[in-house]
């Protein structure tokens, strides 16, 4: 069975586990965590990098640091993973999901203007699949509402909206480095504070509310509780890992450009006869080959499609169900309208095998694929992109 996903592993990361260990610095914050956080600004642009334990306890930092309170409305897709909206709900407040676009599954920013209250504090637009939400246009509406934005860039590192790394755009941002993302450590994320005003709240909420940070700088001589806070570091162990795989996060962007692009030219014809439709990048964007995805004309197709590559060794997935018809999402969130492209997509979609290592089974995916459509054009039909 050809699996959906399979964690890529570089080579280095036993032994950048062994110097950690050899450091004797197992705690966070050592020579890895810094060294990534370094890397993160680097390629971000951002003020300040804090890695987490996950992308979600990136986004429960962002809601402390935000300020949400019980009452408060957060806009957001229902068209994302749990943490998006568990992360506010946990300090008592409102997700207000809103559709998305039929063209990239983001959220649409033109109906998001439409969902604000005087109880809105924030707007959560996720990158869905590694591609950028219209954020000109959503941070326009968060400055006119004096809105905090922050960015789930979970499945976003590397891709660039309009030049701008993605992560870089709101006044925070959230990444993932879970072993289905693209660069990985296991369980992993990180916090990017692009509002240097937040820097030092961040540091202390990150640290169990204390001015720990500030003490090992030495820019206080004694640390103390100052605020609300938890532990949200990762051990050296784990940042060890990370480092290996940010050394070496041109080459996996490469190789998962590389597999995209094999789908998106093989399946063309397909897409030109109707039986699918591949993803679609706006000229804005630049991806990172996070996922590959294709939307099937209805759900008795996609379970067709699904079982069919499953007979033929091949594991393809579908994806969310839509938070605001989850048994949470009824009981904590509330819908903006009716949702109606969020209804239709999620039962459409189905997510192809996309790790390095493929390259040689691909072959074999795209003919179990094609061989579901025996009435579609041929393969090498030339002249697609
Ligand atoms: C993966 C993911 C998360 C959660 O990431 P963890 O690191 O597993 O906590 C949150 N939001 C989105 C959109 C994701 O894809």
């Amino acid at each position: 069975m050809i699996p959906f996903n399979k964690p890529y592993m570089t080579g280095k990361e036993l032994g950048y586990i062994a110097q950690a260990h050899a450091n004797g610095h197992l705690a966070g914050d050592g020579a890895f965590t810094r060294r990534c956080s370094q890397w993160l600004e680097q390629r971000t642009g951002a003020a300040c990098a804090l890695l987490t334990h996950s992308c979600t306890a990136a986004l429960e930092m962002a809601a402390l640091l935000a300020d949400i309170g019980p009452g408060d409305e957060v806009i957001m897709p229902s068209y994302t993973f749990v943490s998006t909206a568990n992360a506010f709900v946990l300090r008592g407040a409102t997700p207000v999901f809103v559709d998305i676009r039929a063209d990239t599954l983001n959220i649409d920013e033109t109906l998001i203007e439409a969902a604000i209250t005087p109880r809105t504090r924030a707007i959560v637009p996720v990158h869905y699949a590694g591609v950028g939400c219209e954020m000109d246009v959503i941070m326009a509406v968060a400055q006119r509402h004096g809105l905090i934005v922050i960015e789930d860039a979970a499945q976003a590192i590397l891709s660039y909206y309009k030049g701008l790394p993605l992560g870089s755009i709101g006044h925070l941002a959230c990444l993932s480095f879970h072993e289905t993302k693209n660069l990985i450590s296991g369980e992993g994320g990180a916090l990017l504070v692009n509002d240097p005003q937040l820097v030092e709240r961040a540091e202390i909420i990150r640290e169990k509310g204390t001015n720990r940070s500030a003490f090992f700088r030495g820019q206080v001589d004694k640390y103390t509780w100052q605020d609300l806070g938890s532990s949200y570091l990762p051990g050296e162990l784990i940042t060890a890992f990370l480092w290996a795989q940010m050394e070496a996060a041109d080459e996996i962007l490469q190789a998962r450009l590389a597999l995209w692009d094999r789908y998106h030219h093989a399946l063309a014809p397909l897409e030109r006869n109707f039986r699918l439709r591949r993803p679609c990048l706006p000229a804005s964007c630049r991806g990172n080959a996070h996922m590959y995805h294709v939307l099937l004309p209805d759900l008795a197709e996609r379970t067709r499609f699904i079982e069919g590559l499953k007979q033929q060794g091949v594991n393809a997935v579908f994806h969310y169900v839509p938070l605001h018809s989850s048994p949470a999402g009824r009981r904590f969130g509330r819908e903006q309208g009716e949702l109606p492209v969020t209804r239709d997509l999620a039962e459409r979609l189905v997510r192809l095998p996309l790790w390095i290592g493929l390259d040689e089974h691909m072959d074999k995916v795209i003919e179990a694929i094609t061989s579901l459509f025996p009435d579609g054009a041929p393969l090498t039909d030339a002249g697609d992109e």
